[in-house]
């Protein structure tokens, strides 16, 4: 339809949304549907919240923009939150994920250089997702992303995903490298959680060669797993955390944050955004950080994510080609034992959006103000959708 002028790096879309209240959507014709998506993990506070409408209503009057030339209040009581909430000390505003991700990879350019190496490289994970830019999608682990892209940059290394024992020897034979960068749980991958015993190898590992331990949080912050960053579950203070999705809750804006030497390697003229930060994206998600901080949004996003979680547990208990049910709070992986892509039209058939990722895990994000009857109702029309799936 008019998707005919738009590049097609979507394909065809199953439906076209017009509004939403909390934890539903509807689409042009009226129909309702149940949110269990969040538009990719970004709307954890529903739609169409008052407080963040009115936000945005008040900011846009007063001042959308005004560059990064002058001091811009909310952003800096929006830095000052986010470094409060994460012990680190020092932040750089992006408009995405990707750029995010992009700000912790110089910095760890910047550490490899000033140590003197000759190729400071990255060490990334098998199965990684960190974004669509050409650093980005050089760090993301499938060969799908980066296929035409060529020719992909350099200074990156990969390994496998919760296996110290094979960064150990990846770093006996490289001595580049001089950070690691890992997503808590992978996402796009299919909802794969590091071990908290490895994440503290990893930060035992980082000390010992004096590399930056880094955490693409883009997809779990923003207290999506029951606390506002999925590391704080272990304990683990990384050097460097990226986050964007949740932050704005649909306002564009990501965040690289940083602790101690790392939170000082950039300097005037290093880095830079033009929208970066800019008044309109930082009052809204210092709105954002308010609200999940003052209510009990991350006790919901646990109690949620467990309702759907033994729900689904229960009502899939004997299908065989059900193969693992994990997750941790609103982030939640159904993995089947076969491609199951069509389960998402299925699913928006029945008034429930869902999503499909790594070919055969269905991908649950849901809002995290959604009700405990929301929640299972995911579970009633859901379980009968991936039991009958053929
Ligand atoms: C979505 C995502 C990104 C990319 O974010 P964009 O805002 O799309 O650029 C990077 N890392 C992870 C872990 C993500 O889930």
């Amino acid at each position: 339809m008019g998707d005919k002028s738009l590049m097609n790096t979507y394909g065809d879309r199953a439906a076209t949304l017009v509004g939403g209240e909390g934890a539903w959507l509807y689409d042009e014709k009226g129909k309702k549907y149940l949110d269990a998506l969040s538009g990719i993990a970004v709307c954890g506070l529903g739609h169409s919240h008052p407080q963040l409408s009115s936000a945005i209503a008040d900011q846009a009057s007063t001042l959308i923009h005004c560059s990064n030339f002058f001091s811009i209040p909310s952003q800096q009581q929006l830095a000052e939150k986010l470094c409060h909430i994460s012990g680190m000390t020092n932040v750089f505003f992006s408009n995405s994920g990707a750029e995010a991700n992009e700000a912790a990879i110089k910095i760890a350019r910047l550490h490899g250089n000033k140590k003197g190496i000759q190729l400071p490289t990255v060490l990334v994970m098998d199965n990684a997702f960190h974004g669509r830019t050409l650093a980005t999608l050089t760090a993301s682990g499938s060969r799908k992303i980066q296929a035409g892209f060529e020719p992909l940059v350099r200074g990156f290394a990969r390994g496998p995903f919760n296996d110290i024992e094979a960064l150990r020897t990846i770093a006996e034979n490289n001595s580049d490298i001089c950070a690691i960068f890992v997503e808590p749980i992978q996402g796009e991958g299919g909802i794969h959680l590091a071990e908290s015993a490895y994440l503290k190898q990893l930060r035992d590992l980082c000390d010992e060669l004096d590399w930056l331990l880094m955490f693409d949080e883009v997809q779990t912050g923003n207290g999506r797993t029951g606390k506002y960053f999925y590391h704080q579950h272990s304990g683990v203070q990384p050097d460097v955390v990226t986050t964007a999705k949740g932050l704005g809750n649909g306002m564009p804006i990501g965040a690289c944050l940083a602790d101690g030497d790392a939170a000082h390697l950039m300097q005037p003229g290093n880095h830079g955004s033009t929208f970066g930060g800019n008044p309109l994206a930082c009052s809204v998600a210092l709105k954002v950080v308010e609200l999940l901080e003052s209510g009990d949004i991350y006790q919901r996003a646990t109690a949620i994510g467990d309702i759907i979680m033994q729900g689904l547990a229960l009502e899939l208990k004997d299908v065989a080609h059900v193969k693992e049910i994990r997750g941790c709070g609103c982030m939640i992986g159904i993995e089947l034992t076969k491609p199951c892509k069509s389960l998402y039209t299925e699913a928006l058939k029945h008034g429930l959006i869902i999503n499909v990722t790594a070919d055969s895990v269905v991908r649950l994000l849901p809002p995290m103000i959604m009700t405990d009857q929301e929640a299972q109702q995911v579970v009633s029309i859901l379980a009968p959708l991936i039991r009958d799936f053929q």
